[in-house]
């Protein structure tokens, strides 16, 4: 080959190679445009999960209808008259009740709420009162069955009273979060 053959031969693959060199760093570009919005949607999820996900199942598991009931003032013949502290959960006495989260069940029998049982998680505990009889207790998975409704203690028909205690304090209203799950 003569040399002004060589010359355009080298032109040519010095415009393609700033050519690829320059399609390369637009893909660069693109990826970590995609690396960001993706790490911007587990951002986004992580904090939905934080606020909105902490039950991981509905605590009763079969047929129900969760009485949006917190804060209602609860006049009961032979009962003190007292502030609702959860929402009932209304379903046939027998369904299981589940741990709506990784933790510890434990008893809580009293006289108001009859056979009773809480889970401790990482975020706080719930506490299921009323129930016809225990299921799994100590450490449960979420979707254990702890329990079954029923109507013991102060209960006028089967349910589940369910309370969420976050941080293990006072109980605040359950239901945004059962509305996720339930
Ligand atoms: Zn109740």
């Amino acid at each position: 080959m003569n040399s002004g053959r060589w010359r355009q031969v080298r032109g040519r693959l010095s415009r393609q190679r700033r050519h690829l060199v320059a399609a390369a760093r637009r893909s660069d570009h693109a990826t970590a445009e995609h690396i960001r919005s993706l790490q911007e949607r587990v951002r986004a999820l992580s904090a939905w999960l934080g606020v909105w996900g902490v039950f991981k199942s509905c605590p009763v598991s079969g047929p129900h209808l969760v009485n949006n009931d917190f804060g209602v003032i609860v006049r009961m013949p032979g009962v003190p008259v007292h502030v609702h502290q959860g929402n009932d959960i209304t379903a046939a006495t027998g369904t299981p009740i589940v741990a709506p989260f990784d933790g510890t069940a434990v008893v809580s029998p009293n006289v108001l709420g009859g056979l009773a049982v809480k889970v401790y998680g990482a975020a706080g505990y719930v506490y299921n009162a009323h129930l016809s009889a225990y299921g799994h207790l100590g450490p449960v998975k979420a979707g254990d069955v702890i329990g079954y409704v029923g109507s013991t203690g102060d209960a006028s028909g089967p349910h589940d009273h369910f309370e969420w205690h976050p941080g293990n304090g006072g109980a605040v209203d359950p239901n945004p979060l059962l509305s996720v799950v339930c």
